[in-house]
């Protein structure tokens, strides 16, 4: 049997809120849709949550999004299982925008910070109320110069753009590579690249704002030694609510 892959819209539009499509597989892991704009867990950042909401209205609470082992499809973890075959229904799947959006102000402040700290990174995560990196670093970080850099950076309202290059192209810039991904973001044989302004260019599979400007403002919150070449910095936003600009679904 050939496996139909996910299709995939938060890699192509991550401001997507909800959408109408097609429930394809189900089994003990979750749903399968057509094609879905719930992010699946991968590279630090959480699955989204959210609902499916059926014909007649029914919702069924989404608690995470999960890649199937081969990451071809992706499962929506269903609160309560369903007691009947769902395959073949229409239905309404709308993310927990609130928290998602968080996760992206959260995940781009977090490529603005590899810009500014010229050392390795050795762990990443991304929650809804913080996120942090590990960097291999010897000497101590300013937590309030690299909160102010942080700001002006944002301040400049910086485009974040999205680009395909292959393997081929990437190996003559290996310079880009900074992070130590724990998956690379491959689709086929192109790599995902995400560029904010001309300040930091890296492959990444995960979902951010569109211009530097959404995520209004930020602290860092700790910088910890974690052992002789490891500092930890985490980073929480202080403007409760981004500037986002909504995308029909
Ligand atoms: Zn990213």
């Amino acid at each position: 049997m050939t496996i139909v892959p996910t299709i995939k819209l938060f890699e192509t539009d991550a401001h997507i809120r909800e959408l109408e499509t097609t429930i394809v597989d189900q089994s003990d892991a979750g749903v399968c849709l057509e094609k879905t704009i719930f992010y699946a867990e991968s590279g630090g950042q959480p699955g989204d949550v959210g609902e499916l909401v059926l014909d007649g209205g029914v919702p069924l609470r989404v608690v995470n999004t999960q890649y199937i082992p081969g990451r071809l499809r992706i499962a929506h973890v269903l609160a309560t299982p369903p007691d009947r075959s769902l395959i073949g229904a229409k239905v309404l799947a709308r993310i927990d925008w609130e928290r998602r959006y968080r996760l992206m102000r959260l995940h781009t402040s977090l490529h603005l910070m590899c810009s500014l700290v010229d050392a390795p990174v050795t762990g990443c995560a991304i929650y809804p109320d913080y996120a942090r990196l590990d960097f291999d670093i010897e000497g101590p970080l300013d937590r309030q110069l690299l909160t102010d850099r942080l700001n002006a950076l944002i301040g400049k309202d910086l485009p974040v753009e999205i680009q395909y290059r292959s393997a081929d192209e990437m190996s003559a810039m290996p310079s880009l590579v900074r992070t130590v991904q724990a998956a690379p973001p491959q689709t086929g044989n192109q790599l995902r690249l995400v560029s904010i302004g001309d300040i930091d260019r890296q492959p990444c599979g995960g979902t951010h704002v569109r211009s530097t400007g959404e995520i209004v403002s930020l602290a860092v919150t700790s910088v910890e030694k974690k052992g002789r070449h490891n500092r930890r910095v985490k980073i929480a936003l202080t403007a409760l609510t981004g500037r986002s600009t909504e995308t029909a679904g």
